[in-house]
């Protein structure tokens, strides 16, 4: 993140002053969460909530439960929030938190104590105009549901708009499950057509297969492409012909793996990103294109669905390749801009029918790829290089005009 800023910084030759504030997170809080286990036994756990910036509107990002959370982690993920949300020019600066736990080896009931604790510990620092969470990897609707109840409770006022992605019966937005998926094949969408290639029958191969891969590669399959690849944490399915994406989806849920899925071979991850293709969405984690294995890679684009899947070096490697990258910051912005829309929704109490918010989102959409395409042009730059000078105009514009309180 810090060599993306750097350069970016450079080519639109940002105050040093700016810099200086842009390279540090706003305020971190580090959270010990006690939980009382099924067991008995008591555990603490280790949460973070990083505000990146509040310069354009309060903190915005989502939550994930993992064991490989760290501090170093949430901070860059923070950081990509505040581009991610000035990318598509939504009101809010960049904030992320995450909790250090193994949420497959934890009840429900560990789940929800733990979820409400950490939230109660977050009390100081969020709110609907300080700092709003949202999902993240291995939280969803349920966890959000927890965590509005129970800043509900405190603030002794029902308020929704302390979260966004909670389900649609909570205040929820219609589309706000689709919309990182839908968001990413609409970037495959302008992609395409940006390169003059077909927006039809290109083979894709997608990495992960949860809320933005699996949706993702359902929706490209309905726009008439071929998915020819798509893992899940365990391994990967590989058909050149194409793959049956809702039977494919059918049978994770039901199975809880993709192996096994009919007439398909089972490859590992590694052999999924090199596979021939010509578009290629890395939808799970962070540093899964390197240096290591970028030279390999066959897709003509790659649109990431997650946050940070290339390192720097690798950037390098595909850009003289002649790769195009749609970054992240563009590409899964889907995602908060329905957040955006529920936060608004929860504001007005007045709900928008899904094709509204489907419309909306789409022309963000198309109207940020545009914007990135046209900012690269303008630096003689990357898509993603172009996005991030895109992104520090907006966010320096704001503390500018701002100022610094003394
Ligand atoms: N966690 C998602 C992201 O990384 C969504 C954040 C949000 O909606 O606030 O973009």
């Amino acid at each position: 993140m810090q060599k993306r800023l750097e350069k970016a910084a450079d080519l639109v030759q940002l105050d040093a002053g700016v810099y200086r504030i842009l390279a540090t997170p706003y305020q971190e809080l580090t959270v010990s969460v006690p939980v009382k286990m099924d067991d008995g036994s008591l555990r603490v756990f280790t949460g973070y909530r990083v505000q990146h910036s509040i310069a354009r509107g309060p903190a915005k990002g989502g939550i994930r439960y993992s064991p490989e959370v760290n501090l170093d982690e949430v901070r860059a993920l923070s950081a990509w929030m505040t581009w991610k949300c000035a990318v598509v020019n939504v009101p809010f600066g960049g904030g992320k938190g995450g909790i250090i736990c193994d949420p497959r080896r934890m009840s429900a009931g560990e789940l929800e104590r733990l979820t409400r604790r950490y939230t109660a510990n977050l009390m100081d620092i969020i709110g609907p105009e300080r700092d709003v969470p949202a999902p993240d990897m291995n939280t969803g609707e349920q966890t959000m549901a927890w965590l509005m109840d129970t800043y509900s409770t405190h603030t002794r006022s029902t308020t929704p708009a302390i979260v966004t992605g909670k389900p649609v019966g909570l205040g929820g937005s219609k589309g706000r499950r689709e919309a990182t998926g839908l968001g990413v094949a609409f970037t495959v969408r302008e992609s395409l057509k940006h390169l003059g290639l077909p927006d039809k029958g290109c083979r894709v191969v997608v990495q992960g297969a949860g809320n933005v891969g699996g949706l993702g590669a359902l929706f490209l399959h309905e726009m008439g492409h071929k998915i020819v690849g798509i893992s899940d944490m365990y391994g990967a399915i590989h058909n050149d012909n194409g793959l049956d994406m809702p039977a494919v989806l059918d049978w994770l849920k039901d199975k809880g793996s993709l192996e096994g899925f009919p007439n398909a071979d089972y490859i590992d991850n590694s052999q999924l990103l090199t596979l021939d293709c010509e578009v290629l969405i890395p939808a799970a984690t962070e540093n899964q294109i390197t240096s290591a294995n970028a030279a390999d890679i066959k897709a003509k684009v790659i649109v990431e669905g997650a946050n940070g899947p290339t390192s720097a070096e690798a950037d390098a490697i595909l850009e003289k390749r002649g790769v195009f990258v749609a970054p992240d910051i563009l590409a899964n912005a889907g995602g908060v801009t329905v957040s955006y829309f529920e936060w608004v929704q929860n504001r007005m109490g007045y709900f928008w029918e899904e094709q509204i918010v489907f419309d909306r989102m789409e022309r963000i959409m198309v109207d940020s790829f545009n914007d990135v395409v046209a900012s690269a042009k303008k630096y003689d730059t990357s898509p993603r290089i172009g996005a991030y000078c895109k992104a520090i105009d907006r966010v320096a514009y704001c503390l500018d005009l701002r100022g610094i309180y003394a």
